[in-house]
């Protein structure tokens, strides 16, 4: 079928840049019904407005993965206003790359508080919900810095580990229970993401870096989630690891 998910629902954290904008917008192409939810709320409103214009239904979710109430709140009116939820993508997160020695340990706050317990808080405020229809996909995004340490990618490395443990571990727990939990893996995709990176040094390392390939774009990654997610119920694809091809 051309529109595998239709009359799902969607809610995609991080929608307003990059791999999350460009999932929101696959996902509604594939036929769901999508919230979005990140803190630009301009963004938000400008990718609703192309999403209305294409006839999907949107909910747009002022979130901070970082504040728990608004996590609960974002899953809630998914629910009331769009009527349900099926596929959850955890996808907000921060890479402030840096060497240890001399890291600004708010860095650290940010990127644990954001792509782990913001992950782990979303998580959880939609979880229970899917066990109680017996489905439900979870997809978080994770990186191949979640299988690969590197200097200088201490903390990031730390925090995408954390989200695969978290996700292999929810997996076992629902999986007989018809949820399906999804790991997608990118490497290097051309976004905003090195923007915020603070170490002066890092980040101009990340630029060098991505300036010596040719990397994925965003929607390379939005294909891999809905590949993912439309799948029959039997067939869980669990981890999803994708590379630019020159990315050694
Ligand atoms: P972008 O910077 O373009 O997107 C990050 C998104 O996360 C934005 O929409 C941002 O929205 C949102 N976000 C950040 N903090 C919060 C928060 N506290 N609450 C809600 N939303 C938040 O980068 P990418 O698209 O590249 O990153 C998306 C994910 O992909 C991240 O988890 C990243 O680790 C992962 N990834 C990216 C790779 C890459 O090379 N680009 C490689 C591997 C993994 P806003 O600021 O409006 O809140």
């Amino acid at each position: 079928p051309t529109r595998p998910l239709e009359g799902r629902v969607a809610l995609v954290t991080g929608a307003s840049s990059g791999i999350g904008e460009a999932t929101a917008v696959a996902l509604a192409q594939a036929g769901a019904a999508v919230a979005v939810g990140a803190r630009r709320a301009d963004r938000l409103a400008d990718l609703a407005a192309r999403l209305r214009a294409e006839g999907t239904r949107v909910l747009e979710l002022d979130l901070d993965v970082t504040d728990p109430q608004a996590c609960t709140d974002a899953v809630a009116r998914t629910r009331a206003e769009l009527g349900g939820l099926d596929v959850l993508v955890n996808n907000a997160g921060v890479m402030l790359l840096g060497t240890i020695v001399g890291a600004d340990p708010e860095d650290w706050r940010r990127m644990i508080d954001t792509n782990v317990l913001g992950l782990m808080h979303m998580t959880h405020a939609a979880i229970e919900g899917m066990v109680e229809q017996g489905s439900g996909d979870v997809v978080n995004v994770s990186s191949v810095a979640g299988r690969q340490a590197r200097k200088g990618a201490g903390v990031y490395n730390a925090s995408k580990w954390a989200v695969n443990a978290f996700s292999e571990s929810l997996r076992q727990e629902v999986t007989t229970r018809g949820v399906r939990i999804g790991l997608v893996e990118p490497g290097a995709v051309a976004t905003e993401l090195t923007d915020h990176i603070t170490q002066p040094e890092a980040k101009a390392a990340s630029k060098r870096m991505a300036q010596e390939m040719t990397p994925l774009q965003s929607d390379d990654i939005a294909r891999a989630v809905v590949y993912m997610v439309s799948q029959p119920r039997h067939v869980a694809v669990n981890e999803v690891l994708v590379r630019p091809t020159d990315q050694e």
